[in-house]
């Protein structure tokens, strides 16, 4: 299988806060492994922007040190290097003051009214407002610019509203780039190829036919390190407001006319908008807490932050209806947290058992559930009801149909390439269809925000559950009221 490289026209991309987490781990990584894919043009320009005081000289050997750091041995290709370093550049720059911007004026200079410049926020949400009105007011900005925007967007409701403002007087709606990196998931495309893709499953893909769909995004990592962030934010705001509500979207709309931005986000949003209001008792919100016994870092979320008396959830999980004609009576079980037995990211569509067993109960019931797997060994698995091999009589069993992407698609779709490589082409390209809009990301805030009101109106406290555990034993009680079970969460 040969990977198809689009080929684009020499661009310029300035990464504000090069020097930043972000940038080291994923995005400048990403660029580099798209050079090496033959996929960046040379006379492209990539300049870092950060505070610190770095010569470029300085800053590319910093690069050349954390791209092989942060790379593993399969994906970094030093032969490429020392090429890659001479596209890169760095400006010293204060994304809220007046000092470095005629140095980054100069260092842009020369190019076309038509090359595509690209200006990554990679920097805390407050710089988003003071970046875009100095990209403006220096004159840095012509209708090929695009801006790309990283989570979080917005604290709530009304602070997305007013970032939506801000970036909308300085830039309009097509320029703005709002990135959430499970879209630029391999499996999460491929969800939509299985769903629009088929004749076998949309026919299926309805309340007459699935149970229930999980949602499952968990994480063995703790909050060490981001507390401030983390303590401001939580489970809800941090990941169900944005990751798992894009995965919700993509699970649950209805086809789209055509794979173009806007005709996809308009579908999204539907779903969005035609979300029920949560039962404050469809809500589990939990704190990670050691085991008994257990000694470690990081294991006690009120330690890790420093107060024993805090009420941020590090998981939570709910069950949430959408209010349509396809999903009535449908219910998705979504949920995520920190600290959790394995890091795991999965979709489960959990199909109705047929209709009539014509095997007798001894055979046993199955019913077929599709796994979508985004993390790790992204593929999908869909089980199938076959009978048990062997001369027991007709008893039933499930197998699994699998399509393991690193299996299916051989050398190339076992590496698949990392999100921020296929979302950063994409700015490029001008495609927004794998990036929020504006009104999606202030409907999901709008769903969000009065739940997050009634737990500070009735003081709710999270319920402890133990650090490598599958969280609170009522989010167990949740799906059982139902008499349904939650699937496992493995690696
Ligand atoms: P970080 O490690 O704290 O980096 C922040 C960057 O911003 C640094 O390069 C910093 O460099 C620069 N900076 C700070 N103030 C500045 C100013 N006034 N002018 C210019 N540059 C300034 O943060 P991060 O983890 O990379 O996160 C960046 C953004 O991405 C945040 O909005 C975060 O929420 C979001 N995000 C991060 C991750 C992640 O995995 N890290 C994931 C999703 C979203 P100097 O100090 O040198 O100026």
């Amino acid at each position: 299988m040969v990977s198809r490289v689009i080929p684009v026209e020499p661009f310029d991309l300035v990464v504000f806060g090069a020097t930043g987490d972000l940038a080291q781990r994923k995005i400048l990584p990403a660029l580099f492994r798209r050079y090496c894919a033959g996929q960046i043009p040379t006379g492209t320009r990539i300049i870092g922007a950060a505070r610190s005081a770095h010569s470029p000289d300085e800053y590319r050997i910093n690069l050349a040190q954390s791209l092989e750091k942060n790379l593993t041995a399969s994906t970094f290709d030093p032969k490429d290097l020392a090429k890659f370093l001479e596209l890169v550049s760095y400006v010293p720059l204060d994304g809220s003051g007046e000092t470095g911007w005629s140095t980054l004026c100069e260092a842009l200079s020369g190019a076309g009214t038509d090359r595509v410049q690209v200006f990554y926020f990679s920097v805390g949400p407050g710089l988003f407002g003071p970046l875009a009105e100095r990209l403006h007011s220096y004159g840095l900005t012509n209708g090929a610019t695009r801006i790309v925007v990283e989570k979080p967007f917005g604290h709530d409701l009304e602070t997305a509203r007013e970032l939506n403002r801000t970036l909308a007087s300085h830039f309009d709606e097509g320029q703005i780039y709002r990135i959430d990196h499970y879209l630029g998931k391999e499996t999460v495309q491929n969800l939509m190829a299985v769903r629009f893709g088929n004749m076998l499953f949309e026919p299926l893909w309805n309340s007459q036919y699935v149970d229930h769909i999980q949602i499952t995004v968990a994480e063995t990592v703790g909050v060490l390190g981001r507390e401030d962030y983390y303590e401001r934010s939580g489970a809800m705001r941090d990941m169900m407001q944005n990751h798992l509500m894009q995965l919700l979207c993509l699970i649950a709309m209805e086809p789209p006319a055509k794979f173009d931005p806007d005709a996809v986000r308009d579908e999204k949003l539907k779903v969005i908008r035609a979300l029920d209001p949560v039962e404050p008792y469809h809500i589990v919100r939990g704190q990670y807490a050691p085991a008994s016994g257990a000694v470690g870092r990081d294991l006690n979320y009120r330690e890790t932050v420093r107060n024993q008396r805090t009420r941020t959830e590090s998981y939570i999980a709910l069950k949430a209806h959408i209010s349509n004609w396809r999903w009535a009576g449908t219910p998705f079980y979504l949920r995520t947290g920190k600290r959790l037995k394995a890091r795991s990211s999965v979709i489960n569509v959990m199909f109705k058992d047929a209709p009539h067993s014509i095997f007798g109960e001894e055979a046993g019931r199955h019913a077929n559930h599709l796994k979508i797997r985004l993390q790790p060994n992204e593929g999908i698995t869909l089980s199938v009801t076959i009978k048990e091999p062997g001369p027991g009589g007709m008893r039933l069993m499930d197998v699994p149909l699998d399509m393991s992407f690193a299996e299916a698609l051989g050398p190339k779709g076992g590496d698949p390439a990392d999100a921020y490589e296929r979302l950063i082409m994409d700015v490029v390209r001008g495609n927004q269809t794998l990036f929020m809009r504006g009104d999606e990301v202030e409907a999901a805030w709008a769903w969000t925000d009065p739940i997050i009101a009634d737990w500070e109106a009735r003081g709710d406290v999270p319920k402890p559950y133990e650090s490598g555990s599958t969280g609170p034993g009522d989010a167990d009680l949740l799906l059982r009221r139902d008499t349904r079970e939650w699937r496992g969460i493995n690696p």
